[in-house]
């Protein structure tokens, strides 16, 4: 992004999860963790790590392979993900504090006296990010919401919450409706410092050729 849109706005908004050890993650997921391969105290030249972490733990974007198809065949992966659709004008919608299904109604209501809408919509529905706590109760997406968002013509929606599906859903009916729709999104983003509004949306996904999800830095400029 040139320096002349970012000079357009005086305030990066982090709204970012942080990761680390102690990061929640969906109950059976793989948390984060850190291995030093060569500490600088014993090398005396570099300290070095890699890690391990599901791809879904903190702040991140699924792709399309998340929920179906087959991952030795490299289709619908993290890498193949649009970047315009993460990059842009976006519309936060302050629902804080709900839990539950999120409807078009409570949408719709919200944007109504809007004179134009952003193709990007993130829901704030948390006035409070507990990251290191898998929390039982949690607000999602309804399919009927996807249709109304589909409707506004939005492509990328996001959530402050693990999931756009209800945390007891089998069959991920948000997912594969969202999936239908070629919408991206985001979960497990933090707008706890984000009042409603209007801003630019920064949250690309990394270049991951082999994985069906990626973690994102997400940023808003305000
Ligand atoms: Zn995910």
């Amino acid at each position: 992004m040139s320096d002349a849109v970012i000079s357009n706005y005086s305030r990066i908004i982090d709204i970012s999860q942080p990761v680390d050890s102690t990061s929640a993650c969906f109950p059976g997921d793989v948390p984060f963790s850190r291995n030093i391969t060569v500490s600088y105290k014993d090398s005396g030249v570099l300290n070095l790590t890699s890690l391990t972490m599901s791809p879904h733990v903190g702040t991140h974007a699924d792709s399309p392979v998340h929920i179906k198809g087959d991952m030795s065949e490299n289709e619908g992966m993290a890498s193949q993900l649009p970047l315009d659709a993460f990059i842009g004008p976006v519309r936060v919608i302050d629902l804080a504090p709900y839990e539950g299904g999120i409807t078009a109604e409570q949408f719709l209501s919200k944007v109504a006296k809007l004179e134009t809408l952003p193709p990007r919509i993130l829901f704030k529905t948390c006035h409070q990010i507990r990251y290191q706590v898998w929390e039982e109760k949690y607000a999602f997406l309804t399919v009927e919401l996807v249709e109304a968002l589909q409707s506004k013509d939005v492509k990328l929606v996001g959530i402050d919450t693990p999931s756009v599906d209800h945390t007891e859903s089998k069959n991920l009916e948000t997912h594969h409706k969202l999936d239908e729709f070629n919408f991206v999104w985001l979960e497990n983003l933090d707008l706890t410092k984000v009042d409603e509004g209007n801003y630019f949306l920064v949250a690309p996904p990394l270049k991951f050729v082999e994985l069906e999800a990626s973690p994102v830095r997400a940023v808003l400029l305000a």
